[in-house]
């Protein structure tokens, strides 16, 4: 008889051994249907030797598997990477297995669904809910439960229009192939430095082995034909590349690229997608049906059938740190993965982060260089305004040099974007009669005023309420002021001053979608907006030849925060946002508003010296052994209740080992001390490189135990120090 050790879709539980009969063929990798008492439980059978289980089952006593699903199994490579995952992040292997298998409909060998969309025909009876899901689905078609959502009605609201024959089923094919992008397809004309960088990673393409690559190329180089030729290698050699993205809004200038180069669209793999998108998707990546995948950071854990070259772009994005569930680095994981799966990757960026740098410094990812801009466009000139000598006028944001050049380019009818990395109107509102500043109730945060939906919303955990009338505490009316900028304020201010310029606010408020991102750069391409204002967002990625001026709002901002990468964020921020102006024949602009003009961060960006600039940050972090030398994890304790939260922090703290090489601050309030209704407390465990700080914390918390509303968790390698 066979037994099957399976790892089952629940984090809360170790692998379970089940008997596998002769219908039930199974091998390591293979995806099984499973009994967990009266329920049904996706698996996958794993090595035994791998992921032991605590305690030994007798045959007599297993249970039979229930199903064998029919796509091929998960390859040994992803099994050892989500083994790696689960380790280095101190995760259970059953959460991060679940980033393979999301949707459990992939499994099914169903080939069509039913989905609902709007029939256009108005119901008998109109309700106000019936009304407000007929105007949200609008065109959009989906499952009940995904209109519901969309709606935000509840779904019985949704199965009551379909009866009445308001909304329809549709009959879905769900998986049509994919057309394959053609690797010989028209490509553009490279130059030399590109074409130098691109044969030698098409080679490594073709020498299937394990080779990271930096592809280091100031903004505009044209980084991505240099990748893209190592993806036309792949597609010739008929295997899959995953290129991942730091955001859903950059899929849309990538889909357009790549479209161009290639003749078809990749498959695009991102939290939006539909079940029914999901499900092709996913099953034409495990099939090997799907050559190219762009994805965000949840495409890294799919089961592709055979992967011949990972790509990260803008690979320096704090955003690739998942912050939620499974804490781990997409850009850190893409690299073993590639190495487990002895393929190469390539981390291309115009400002690398220090840890991608020192790699790059001691010889083991090979650096590329890009030098010049693509096509002989130049690089901006960049020039400072001293807010103390040049200052803005009362009331006001934009100092006169920058409203100035913002008055030319829009006589010259050129681009312009503005950027500050504070969404909505102001980041605070107080009232002037007795100085109470709005909360959130929630967090230890600021309600965020959003003018243009009219709330006052939390940036932390969403709560969000209308604007009152009045003050709460002195009951003044129409004592309430905003204070500081926010995007729209500036855009405000744009339109007093300009009231005939076409504005748009570029956040993730506005581009929240693939959709909204794609006709936000219709817009900017067909040369119908004149200024942008955006957050960070509009940093990267974007290609807008007519945008010549691009003015910095508040450099300050950037250096005041008080993390390790702090100098090295603001420096790739405001960089990158700089490369967005003149990438044309144009010659582009651009002003950085700062009080600190001498700051050393400041005088990089004018020089153009980022050598200097990275080589005394990276030294700082040698003296202070902080990472790339040295590793810091950090230990959040969060409860609803104060009491519990502080008595197992000082529980875990007590407790801390004496480890040479390791040093544990705290426990303290963490600096947001309230997030999302629970009190946070923080250890920072700070060690040498060469300590295995992994199997110290599970040897020191392992045997500890707290209150069951309590929760601990361990980011290695935190990019948040909040
Ligand atoms: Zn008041
Ligand atoms: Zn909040």
């Amino acid at each position: 008889m066979a037994r099957a050790h399976v790892l089952l879709l629940n984090p809360a539980l170790g692998p379970l051994d089940y008997r596998a009969d002769r219908h039930h063929a199974v091998e390591p990798g293979s995806i099984v249907l499973a009994p967990l008492g009266p329920r049904q439980l996706v698996g996958v059978v794993w090595e035994e030797e791998r992921l032991p289980s605590a305690e030994q089952v007798g045959d007599n006593r297993l249970r039979p598997l229930l199903d064998v699903y029919d796509v091929p199994p998960i390859a040994a490579p992803l099994r050892r990477l989500i083994e790696w995952t689960a380790d280095y992040y101190l995760a259970s292997p059953a959460a991060v297995l679940r980033m393979t298998l999301p949707s459990s409909s992939a499994l099914d060998g169903a080939r069509t669904i039913i989905e609902y969309r709007s029939s256009g025909a108005k119901p008998e009876r109109m309700t106000a809910q019936r009304e407000q899901a007929l105007e949200r689905i609008g065109q959009r078609q989906g499952l009940i439960r995904e209109l519901a959502t969309i709606a935000d009605v509840s779904e019985a609201v949704i199965r009551g229009l379909v009866k009445s024959g308001a909304i329809e089923a549709v009959t879905v094919s769900i998986d049509t192939p994919w057309p394959v992008p053609d690797p010989e397809h028209p490509a553009p004309a490279l130059s030399d430095e590109q074409q130098l960088a691109a044969g030698i990673v098409g080679e490594a393409v073709h020498a299937r082995a394990f080779h990271p690559f930096l592809l280091d190329g100031v903004t505009g180089s044209g980084k991505t034909e240099v990748y893209f030729e190592a993806v036309a290698e792949a597609l010739r050699l008929g295997r899959q590349t995953l290129v991942l993205l730091p955001e859903i809004a950059l899929t849309e200038p990538f889909l357009k690229r790549f479209e161009a180069r290639f003749g078809q669209l990749p498959v695009v793999w991102h939290s939006e997608l539909r079940q029914s998108q999901r499900r092709r998707a996913w099953r034409a990546i495990s099939s090997g049906d799907a050559r190219v995948v762009v994805g965000a950071r949840s495409a890294l854990f799919l089961p592709y059938r055979d992967l011949g070259l990972i790509v990260v772009d803008e690979a320096h994005e704090t955003s690739f740190k998942q912050e939620e569930g499974v804490l781990y680095h997409a850009r850190d994981v893409a690299v073993m993965r590639a190495k487990l799966e002895a393929i190469p990757v390539i981390l291309a960026s115009a400002t690398p982060a220090i840890e991608t740098r020192q790699q790059a410094a001691i010889g083991r990812y090979t650096e590329l260089r890009l030098t010049s801009r693509h096509g002989g466009a130049q690089l901006p000139e960049i020039e400072t305004i001293d807010l103390l000598t040049d200052p803005p006028q009362r009331g006001r944001w934009m100092a006169p040099p920058l409203v100035k050049a913002l008055a030319d380019r829009l006589d010259r009818k050129e681009q312009s974007l503005l950027f500050l990395n504070r969404r909505g109107y102001a980041p605070l509102t107080l009232c002037r009669t007795c100085g109470h500043r709005f909360q959130c109730p929630n967090c230890t945060a600021w309600m965020v005023e959003h003018r243009l939906m009219s709330r006052l919303q939390c940036h932390h955990c969403g709560h969000s309420m209308p604007p009152p009338a009045e003050c709460p505490e002195c009951k003044d009316q129409d004592s309430l002021v905003a204070c500081g900028p926010g995007v729209e304020r500036i855009a405000d201010e744009v339109a007093a001053l300009f009231p005939e310029a076409r504005v748009a606010i570029a956040t993730s408020d506005s581009l929240s979608t693939p959709a909204r991102a794609a006709e936000f750069v219709e817009r900017m391409e067909a040369g119908e907006i004149d200024v942008v204002v955006g957050t960070q967002l509009v940093t990267k990625g974007y290609h807008f030849p007519e945008l010549t001026l691009v003015g910095v709002i508040d450099a300050d901002l950037g250096l005041s925060g008080g993390d390790l990468r702090a100098a090295e964020r603001c420096f790739q921020q405001i960089a990158q946002v700089s490369g967005r102006a003149g990438r044309g024949s144009k010659p582009g602009h651009v002003y950085i508003q700062t009080h600190s003009p001498n700051a050393p961060v400041i005088a990089a960006l004018l020089s153009g010296d980022a050598q200097s600039f990275y080589a005394a940050e990276t030294e700082a972090r040698r003296l202070a052994e902080a990472p790339p030398f040295g590793r810091y994890a950090a230990i959040i304790i969060s409860s609803e209740k104060l009491d519990e939260a502080t008595t197992t922090a000082r529980l875990i703290g007590r407790t801390s080992p004496a480890v040479e090489g390791m040093h544990v601050y705290g426990p303290a309030p963490a600096p947001l001390a309230m997030l999302r209704g629970r009190h946070r407390q923080r250890l920072l465990v700070h060690a040498r490189r060469s300590l295995d700080v992994q199997q110290v914390i599970r040897d020191w918390l392992g045997p500890l135990s707290w209150p069951r509303g309590v929760r601990v968790a361990v980011d290695v390698d935190p990019y948040s120090f909040l």
